[in-house]
């Protein structure tokens, strides 16, 4: 695959870099597309089926049933029990996914833990069961190409950022290029939750930085500041993802003032449903 291109925008009257992980694909974009690397690169006839679960709004539910498309494997993917409304809507990362191919199957909110649980215990040879989050074992592979993009494009810059859900994508990305502090923030829990989620997959690096929301946000809520850093990024000419982005840039924004180039995770694609519930918070008209 050729580099993802680099970009410019102003923000605040500051200059940042993004590179453009979200363009990628419509669907399967940025640090999923990275980190389901290793499935991409097996051949089709490896597996014939592709087992996931999580949240039904899931950046990588959809990703995920973007890749199976491509390569012609069926995706069976569990959820907990949902309402008419949310099962009907023709809106969002659910109904896309669908659209796309993906089994829907939802489980009683009581038995859901038990049957994820079990999943790992009834897998055939054609079967993949990936975590939730499109957390698979070898996601490393496809961060480090990321990182040697970064590396042969050279980007004038001394510092990355990327926001944090696991923390996957911040961690290995600074592991690969020490040579640059690669900033982060938490998008779901607080910096210690992220912190602990990072340490279970190696030591935390000198150059990995976590910045602190400025206040206790609760992930994939809508907040008023939120909108309006989505609406001056997008109006500086690239869209950003309404749940992960907004958290990272009100950091970067407020917390540094050197350059810096952005890693685009993609999930744009999430933000119809996400504006629609600004909408109906009369957060925006
Ligand atoms: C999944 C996702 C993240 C978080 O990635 P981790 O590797 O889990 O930290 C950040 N931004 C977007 C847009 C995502 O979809």
């Amino acid at each position: 695959m050729t580099p993802t291109p680099i970009s410019s925008i102003v923000l605040e009257g500051r200059e940042f870099f993004v590179k453009r992980d979200d363009l990628v694909d419509k669907y399967l974009t940025g640090n999923k597309f990275r980190k389901l690397h290793p499935l991409l690169v097996t051949p089709n006839k490896a597996f014939d089926k592709i087992i996931s679960y999580g949240g039904t709004q899931s950046n990588a539910m959809l990703s995920i049933s973007a890749m199976c498309k491509q390569k012609g494997w069926e995706y069976i993917y569990y959820t907990k029990e949902i309402s008419k409304t949310q099962e009907e809507k023709n809106i969002g990362n659910l109904y896309l996914a669908k659209m796309l191919g993906m089994n829907h199957i939802q489980i009683p909110h009581t038995k859901y833990r038990t049957v994820i649980n079990e999943l790992q215990f009834n897998l055939d040879e054609k079967t993949f069961l990936i975590d939730q989050g499109g957390a698979i074992v070898d996601a490393k592979e496809g961060l480090d190409i990321l990182a040697e993009e970064i590396r042969e494009q050279r980007p004038n810059v001394k510092a990355l950022a990327t926001p944090s859900g696991t923390g996957t994508t911040a961690l290995f990305l600074a592991l690969s290029l020490p040579e640059y502090i690669v900033y982060t923030t938490p998008c779901v829990g607080d910096v210690n939750y992220l912190k602990k989620q990072m340490s279970a997959l190696a030591n935390l690096p000198d150059n990995l930085v976590i910045l602190k929301p400025k206040k206790k946000y609760h992930f994939a809520k809508p907040y008023p500041n939120f909108l309006d850093i989505y609406k001056k990024t997008l109006s500086s000419g690239i869209e950003f993802d309404l749940i992960y982005s907004t958290g990272m840039w009100e950091c970067l924004l407020e917390q540094t003032n050197e350059k810096i180039l952005y890693i685009h995770s993609g999930g744009v694609s999430g933000n119809e449903s996400m504006l629609e519930r600004y909408k109906n918070k009369r957060l925006l008209v």
